[in-house]
């Protein structure tokens, strides 16, 4: 079977966030030839923006879905449903899939290559168990950040240790017993599932369960950049014995196939962006807004969106703010002096090609909600930010933002009004100078990484490879 081309079935977690970057692994290992099929939920890719766009341009990826068996208006949201749905609906799809594709690969006259390899999103641990079944091997991509998951791998032993769960409720003490962060790591840096009262509560066992699964892979892939996160890498190497990082994996991605990226339009992208916010960032001046997302799953009370509100509104800076449709629950009324605050110098929209707002001259900085792609897409355009850590990963980010790279502020996660207003202020006044050089630096670095010579460029190509030599193993 030697010569054969490589056949990869990647399957990303069915979010929006988890969708994106492993549809840019895909565009990346289809650009080096390989042949991918891209596995999604039917409800995903029937939102998916232009798949045939992408199969166009990239001939051999290949597009399947199968069934989560929830209903057509269900909202899909990160909940205890939709990883039921994995389970009892997703799973065996998914298996039925793999034998599907194994069985017409064997075939003489079969469209495809025989399977070399799957790629799962860690999310999707029952993968790990297809793939022995199957015997498949199985490499694994983390969308959450590299710190996030050396900080889970290690909670079994924090439990050990009696850290956890905290005995108090001080979460200012520090965390002893997780290598390489760089620095301190307190309690409030570590994801919510750790306020649990007891060890063997389900939120803290699946953060366990999740982690300790992903050394079942024979590699790992992280979007992060090595000289980045080198110390906690450096740890996690001596549990797994192959890492490939890749990050950032949309600069990456941009590096290879250039222009192309542009016009194939936010890769995976789930929400229709607007068309006129381009123009009116066009009509501001260089470096005067502040852009506000928080992301794909965030939901904020309508006090805290009040609050936000009034905070952009006071501030006195134009500012573009992406409310979601789902973002809040129930009915809003504005009250009058926001909207005209709001008509005076500010923008909201429902969703944004993100990356092509981040890069336009008019934008200064970043209200973020420290999503690890969002870090990323902020660091690779240069942008410092405000950071309101929410749930997962974005804790263990907001410090290292603030703390270690020195990049941004990081709001308290009371936030107030006043406090919001002086943050933009000073992110957008007189402390920028002083940001703005850490963060052009760390951007820099970023940026080094996917071109000719840099780790991310190199370690592709080693991925690469690796998966080649994985077809003489079926
Ligand atoms: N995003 C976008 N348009 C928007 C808001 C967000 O394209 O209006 C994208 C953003 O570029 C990022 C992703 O959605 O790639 C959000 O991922 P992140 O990891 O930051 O947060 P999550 O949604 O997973 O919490």
């Amino acid at each position: 079977m030697a010569g054969k081309q490589s056949h990869v079935v990647i399957f990303p977690f069915p979010l929006q966030g988890h969708i994106k970057p492993l549809l840019c692994l895909a565009e990346l290992l289809c650009h080096a030839g390989l042949h991918v099929t891209f596995v999604n939920t039917h409800h995903n890719h029937k939102r998916l923006a232009n798949p045939q766009a992408l199969s166009t341009h990239f001939p051999t990826l290949h597009f399947e879905s199968i069934s989560d068996g929830l209903p057509d208006d269900h909202p899909r949201a990160l909940n205890g449903e939709l990883l039921i749905a994995l389970k009892t609906s997703i799973r065996p799809h998914f298996r039925e899939l793999l034998k599907t594709i194994s069985l017409k690969a064997e075939s003489n006259d079969a469209p495809a290559p025989p399977l070399s390899c799957i790629i799962t999103d860690g999310l999707v641990t029952f993968a790990f168990d297809l793939a022995e079944e199957l015997e498949i091997p199985i490499l694994s991509y983390n969308v959450p950040c590299a710190r996030y998951l050396w900080t889970c791998l290690c909670l079994p032993d924090l439990i050990e240790q009696g850290q956890l769960p905290f005995p108090d409720d001080d979460m200012s003490v520090e965390i002893t017993g997780v290598s390489g962060m760089d620095g301190p790591l307190h309690r409030q840096d570590l994801p919510g599932f750790c306020r649990v009262k007891q060890a063997d509560h389900p939120a803290l066992q699946f953060a366990i369960n999740w982690t300790q699964a992903q050394r079942r892979a024979s590699a790992l892939i992280l979007d992060t950049v090595y000289e980045l996160d080198a110390s906690c890498l450096s740890h996690m190497a001596l549990m797994f014995p192959k890492i490939y990082t890749l990050g950032p994996l949309h600069a990456l991605l941009n590096a290879q196939i250039g222009n192309v990226s542009k016009s194939l339009a936010s890769h995976g992208g789930l929400w229709k962006s607007d068309p006129n916010c381009m123009t009116w960032l066009d009509s501001q001046l260089s470096r005067s807004v502040i852009y506000v997302s928080f992301g794909t799953l965030v939901n904020l009370t309508r006090a805290q969106m009040m609050e936000f509100w009034y905070g952009l509104v006071n501030s006195g800076h134009p500012f573009m703010w992406v409310i979601r449709s789902d973002i809040i629950y129930g009915a809003h009324q504005i009250p009058a002096e926001l909207e005209i605050g709001t008509k005076e110098r500010g923008y909201i929209v429902d969703w944004v090609s993100q990356e092509e707002v981040l890069a336009h001259k008019a934008v200064g900085g970043f209200l973020t909600h420290s999503g690890w792609n969002s870090t990323l897409e902020s660091i690779v355009a240069g942008l410092p930010m405000i950071c309101w850590p929410n749930l997962g990963d974005h804790y263990i980010i907001s410090r290292t933002v603030s703390q270690k790279w020195k990049i941004g502020l990081q709001l308290n996660e009371n936030c107030d009004r006043c406090n919001i207003e002086t943050m933009i202020q000073t992110l957008m006044g007189p402390k920028r100078e002083e940001i703005q050089s850490s963060v052009d630096t760390i951007s820099k670095l970023a940026r080094d990484s996917v071109v000719k010579g840099g780790s991310s460029h190199n370690n592709l190509e080693q991925l690469i490879e690796y998966i080649r030599s994985l077809q003489h193993h079926i």
